[in-house]
């Protein structure tokens, strides 16, 4: 089954600051903001074609995307694939053996259904994506 990539997450201290290199120096349109509450942050959202950037800014030190950058620096967070049914590819990626960050698929942003891998496979953290129907 071919996958799209739905999104590529950036992460960046202030959304703000960044935002400006997408819209006026890369062109990107700007679609709007969205702050996540259960993940600490806010979304920029910017459409690239059949993707999107989301720039991701944490709302709070506790936030996950705080504690990447500072452990990482500010830069790629996350690659997100589309998928029709996020239960089957969990059950799926379950009997591969792959290790999950979610079990369960969670809320993301647009009411989407989302779900992260472990990235220790991939070295880069994996979302798998069901837009909402
Ligand atoms: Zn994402």
């Amino acid at each position: 089954m071919s996958k799209k990539i739905n999104h590529v997450g950036i992460a960046v201290p202030s959304i703000a600051e960044f935002l400006p290199f997408y819209t006026d120096v890369l062109g990107l349109e700007f679609e709007g903001e969205e702050i996540i509450e259960d993940q600490k942050v806010k979304v920029a959202f910017l459409s690239s074609g059949e993707s999107r950037i989301e720039l991701l800014e944490p709302t709070s030190p506790e936030s996950s995307i705080a504690k990447f950058i500072e452990k990482k620096g500010a830069g790629m967070h996350h690659l997100a694939f589309t998928v029709d049914d996020i239960e089957a590819e969990l059950a799926d990626l379950k009997a591969k053996g792959v290790r999950l960050i979610d079990e369960e698929p969670r809320v993301g942003a647009h009411h989407t259904k989302i779900a992260f891998l472990h990235p220790k496979m991939s070295r880069v953290l994996v979302e798998i994506t069901e837009e909402k129907k």
